[in-house]
């Protein structure tokens, strides 16, 4: 696997993609499937952008079914059904609680016929059919709920994801196809032909600073809310595309808040909707959906973000009384949304994507969503195709990329049946009594049959088999895995998105931030300095989830 040394510089690819998100991801597994010579560059780590700051769902959207965009809910249902299929360990369906209050915006007629109509659109092959829940049977489901005022919810079923996990399996899918990533890596300007055309890059190595330049026949523009940026680097004329929008998600414990559902509800004050997520121990809630003009590498949770979410909470469980006291982390993404005329209120611009091509050559996908992202990558690789015929430039022994059906690399050999809990019986007694089963559920869910791997290299290794602290099941042997074979050289990549310590150990990993560095350092010959350095970066990357606090 090529990673930012010497000799990939002379490299020349067909198709070079700038952004490691879910698009960009996507993009390079499609096009290195249908034996394209590929190569992606991400300016920080794979998924640090928008895609593991989502609301986590694989989903059809339903709300979108009120804004007539049923194409898009079409979409998204049937590409709901592809991830499960190639992705089960990480796409798993999640019950939906939609509670109807008297006064609600929606009446209980009205949300049913939305339901049969969600139903039909995934032409009946949701996780389950839908069904009504009269108030008492809520009452049961969901007892923090408010019950002033109840008139009853549909329950229905859509699906949850590890955002992060589902980029980096589709870039590991990329790389096992041939295809070369560098991250923490920055595209800083534009290698041109005589008449213009786009031929390559500049970039620029983030942990060292060195500078060189990579070749390609067609370079893609996958950098999400970055895109009108990216752009603007090769023709400062461009018109701007985006509208982002900020969203904010909070997460607390299931002591101070338990949902057995994803709850869906309208904020008590705007009417927009929000949901309450159950998420292992913890809960979390989002999100909000504001007009963002700021870099997208500097969006936090604000103070009001916070407060508007704690608002709704406790307008629909008011027995928690949550406080920001409560709130264990935050996380802010940027919608990367198409500017649309007309769209006065953010939460109403459409989630649909466009792909654009540019005088210079330069293809910009912007929008979208994350379900969709399969759909929208082999859109986008058909264009770099059609643009490499033109130049007579093609390569001429393609294959089908068959990205519906091929499996994620955790997925392959996963059970029929999708038990989850057979799997982690399984990796328990692979581990030889090394790691208890509440880590060999967490390996089995997270790394799906590469859990294994780490079962065995806990079993071989004590030191490797402990956990990183004693509150949570996490162990060392999922920070040697990131380094070894996930493509992790930052501590943030580990503790953030490789594991999800940030968001869930009540002290954000402040507390084994050391121990992963040692880790860390060990595998990659860092230097006192280096190490330290990491520690320090990690520790900025936490303060400023929790500067809301002071503000
Ligand atoms: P990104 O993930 O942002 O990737 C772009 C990448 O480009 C970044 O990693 C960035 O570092 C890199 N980059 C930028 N500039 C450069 C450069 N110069 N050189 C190299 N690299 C560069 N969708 C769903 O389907 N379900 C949901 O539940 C859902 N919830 C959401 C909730 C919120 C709050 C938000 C904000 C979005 C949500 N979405 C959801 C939408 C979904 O997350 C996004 O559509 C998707 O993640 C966008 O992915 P992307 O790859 O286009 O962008």
């Amino acid at each position: 696997m090529a990673r930012n040394d010497e000799q990939d510089r002379v490299n020349d690819f067909d198709l070079l993609i700038i952004g490691g998100g879910i698009t960009g991801c996507g993009a390079a597994r499609d096009a290195a499937r249908r034996g394209l010579r590929v190569g992606l560059v991400e300016r920080s780590d794979l998924a640090s952008g928008t895609s593991s700051r989502s609301s986590k769902l694989v989903h059809g959207g339903l709300r979108y079914l009120e804004q007539g965009e049923f194409s898009l809910v079409f979409e998204a249902v049937t590409e709901r059904r592809n991830l499960q299929e190639i992705a089960p360990h990480l796409v798993n369906p999640l019950p939906f609680l939609c509670p109807v209050y008297r006064g609600s915006r929606h009446g209980v007629l009205a949300v049913n016929i939305g339901m049969w109509l969600y139903d039909g659109l995934s032409l009946f092959r949701s996780p389950k059919r839908h069904e009504h829940l009269s108030k008492k049977a809520v009452k049961k489901a969901e007892p923090a709920l408010r019950t002033e005022g109840l008139k009853g919810a549909p329950l229905y079923y859509d699906c949850s994801t590890d955002d992060a996990r589902l980029t980096l399996e589709t870039a590991l899918d990329a790389v096992a196809q041939g295809a070369e990533l560098l991250t923490h890596t920055k595209v800083t300007g534009f290698l041109r032909e005589d008449n213009g055309r786009i031929c390559g890059v500049e970039v620029e190595n983030q942990l060292n600073s060195e500078r060189f330049q990579l070749k390609a026949t067609v370079v893609i523009n996958a950098t999400g809310p970055w895109s009108d940026r990216t752009r603007a680097m090769g023709d400062a004329t461009h018109t701007e595309r985006l509208r982002p929008t900020k969203g904010v998600h909070i997460v607390v414990s299931t002591d101070r808040l338990q949902v057995h559902h994803a709850v869906v509800v309208f904020h008590p004050v705007d009417g927009r909707v929000l949901f309450a997520i159950p998420w292992g121990d913890r809960t979390y809630i989002g999100t909000t959906d504001t007009d963002f003009s700021g870099d997208p590498g500097d969006v936090e949770a604000e103070k009001n973000d916070v407060a508007y979410l704690i608002e709704a909470s406790n307008h629909y469980f008011p027995a928690a009384k949550l406080t920001t006291a409560d709130v264990i982390a935050t996380w802010a993404g940027v919608r990367p949304l198409i500017s649309q005329e007309g769209a006065a209120d953010e939460s109403n611009v459409s989630r649909e994507h466009e792909i654009r091509v540019d005088a210079d050559g330069l293809i910009t996908i912007a929008g979208g969503k994350l379900t969709t992202y399969r759909r929208m990558a082999g859109e986008l690789v058909d264009k770099a195709l059609d643009m490499m015929r033109m130049m007579g430039l093609a390569p001429s022994d393609l294959r089908e990329a068959h990205t519906a059906i091929e499996p994620l690399p955790g997925a392959v050999g996963w059970p029929e049946d999708d038990d989850h809990a057979a799997v982690a019986s399984q990796i328990e007694v692979a581990a030889k009594g090394a790691i208890d089963g509440t880590t060999a559920r967490l390996l089995g869910d997270t790394y799906g049959m590469r859990g294994f791997d780490l079962a065995e290299m806990a079993a071989k290794d004590a030191t490797l088999a402990a956990r990183l602290t004693p509150t949570r099941p996490e162990i060392a042997a999922q920070v040697v895995f990131a380094v070894e074979r996930e493509l992790a050289l930052t501590v943030s990549d580990v503790l953030i998105r490789r594991t999800q310590l940030f968001f869930k150990d009540v002290e954000q990993g402040l507390g084994v931030v050391e121990r992963v560095a040692e880790l860390m350092g060990e595998r990659l010959n860092w230097d006192d300095e280096r190490r330290e350095h990491e520690i320090q970066a990690y520790q900025r990357a936490v303060e400023g989830s929790r500067r809301w606090r002071t503000d």
